[in-house]
């Protein structure tokens, strides 16, 4: 299934996504700070997004903005003056968030702020302590276990001080100002899967649906996780009523099935058009109950706001060995799976826009189609009229379109062009919803 208001061909948009997620890379993210900056500047590049910049101690509900941090090199020497753990071939060696150091301390002094993953000795880990001032390293439980009982030069060239919390609006005004949220976090540093496949995906889609027309406004934010969608909503609490529907995006390059976390509310429209469309994708999936844990979703379905916004994910985060570490790499992710997410992302939003309710203006028997040239005989125009049919009874004020699909067993397309033809000849009225 390929609907989409968007026209680009899947080998196109699978070159554009992985070009954007390798250019991202290296850059070392975190929920502030130059990293985010510099993500959000490469990204203007193809969407004119504004960037806010919010002040350190600013309160946004129960939280406070943080410090800024920022980092220009990092290294652990032996007593050789050999660099063993060095920032520059891996922005993951450093504990996000790490407070300025530079000392010279013991193996076993040394070791309490090691992490490693001893069950894939080959890989760094990713660790963050955005909340509690301390400092680390990470690094390959292989490296790990090459340190010898000598003195070691530990330096990490960082700052955590007053500044900003940055991130990334755009709007696209639609026909209504009724609006679709797309949220994505972009405060992780060298991790594609989570995180760049969701920043990729959510700019090309903001790319190609400013160059088209529809019925809701988009707004797309791309923001540091949790205290990012915790900063928009309290500084933009007054937008928030427009936001009808929503889609959180991360985890969408690797190779696993699709997997749909509903909303809290569990049976919005989003949910059920997610369902359909991957149950019309012909590929394995999985759709799961909302929980309170994983990305911004939990903030936008908190009980305050409650919103029908929902996340798109392939594997779930947690739910593979290369999640947070060194391996969620530009191999683990892949061209042709984030142009199939790309294009799953563009059939919802495709049938949001066109998920109408309509009246069957004709509803006491069914109207005379032979004399407005809605009837005849052809093979090929039998199936269309069927969805005629189901249409024009089903059009009680009470079934969206995909309603009449589902029911029909026929595809959201072909029930929309049957619409579309019936309004032309006045046989169906909208319903203002
Ligand atoms: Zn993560």
């Amino acid at each position: 299934m390929n609907i989409s208001s968007i026209k680009i061909s899947p080998e196109q948009i699978a070159q554009e996504l992985y070009q954007l997620v390798n250019r991202l890379y290296p850059i070392c993210r975190s929920i502030t700070g130059d990293g985010v900056r510099n993500t959000l500047k490469i990204i203007s590049e193809h969407v004119p997004l504004s960037v806010y910049e919010v002040p350190t101690g600013t309160q946004v509900f129960d939280w406070i903005v943080p410090k800024e941090w920022n980092i220009k090199d990092a290294y652990i020497k032996n007593s050789q003056g050999k660099k063993i753990v060095d920032f520059a071939n891996s922005n993951l060696h450093v504990v996000n968030y790490s407070l300025p150091v530079h000392k010279k301390i013991s193996l076993t002094e040394l070791k309490a702020y090691l992490f490693t993953l001893p069950e894939y000795p080959d890989w760094i880990p990713y660790r963050t302590s955005y909340y509690q001032e301390t400092w680390g390293f990470c690094l390959s439980h292989n490296q790990y276990l090459e340190l010898n009982e000598e003195e070691y030069e530990v330096y990490i060239d960082s700052s955590l001080e007053s500044g900003h919390l940055s991130y990334g609006e755009y709007y696209i005004p639609g026909d209504s100002t009724d609006e679709i949220l797309i949220s994505c976090h972009v405060c992780h540093p060298s991790l594609c899967n989570d995180n760049l496949s969701g920043v990729a995906i959510a700019t090309f889609l903001a790319k190609y649906l400013s160059q088209t027309k529809s019925k809701y406004s988009y707004r797309f934010l791309w923001i540091p996780g949790t205290i990012g969608s915790i900063t928009w909503l309290a500084i933009n609490e007054a937008k928030v009523k427009n936001i009808k529907h929503g889609l959180v995006l991360t985890c969408l390059g690797d190779a696993g099935n699709f997997t749909y976390k509903k909303s809290r509310r569990g049976d919005t429209e989003i949910d059920k058009i997610a369902a359909y469309v991957l149950e019309n994708s012909k590929q394995g999936y999985e759709i799961i109950d909302f929980f309170p844990y994983g990305y911004d979703e939990r903030q936008y379905c908190s009980p305050g706001f409650n919103l029908a916004v929902g996340c798109l994910m392939r594997s779930p985060h947690g739910s593979f060995p290369e999640y947070h570490t060194s391996a969620d790499d530009l191999n683990f992710v892949q061209p042709q799976y984030l142009a199939e997410s790309f294009l799953q992302c563009s059939s919802i939003l495709h049938i949001l826009n066109n998920n109408e309710i309509y009246y069957n203006q004709n509803p006491k028997c069914e109207p005379q189609l032979g004399k407005r040239g809605l009837y005849n005989g052809h093979q090929d125009s039998k199936v269309n009229q069927m969805a005629i049919l189901w249409i024009l009874n089903l059009s009680d004020g009470h079934h969206t379109l995909l309603d009449i699909a589902e029911r029909s067993g026929m595809s959201f397309d072909m029930i929309k062009n049957a619409a579309d033809r019936l309004l032309a000849n006045d046989l169906l009225t909208s319903l203002n919803r």
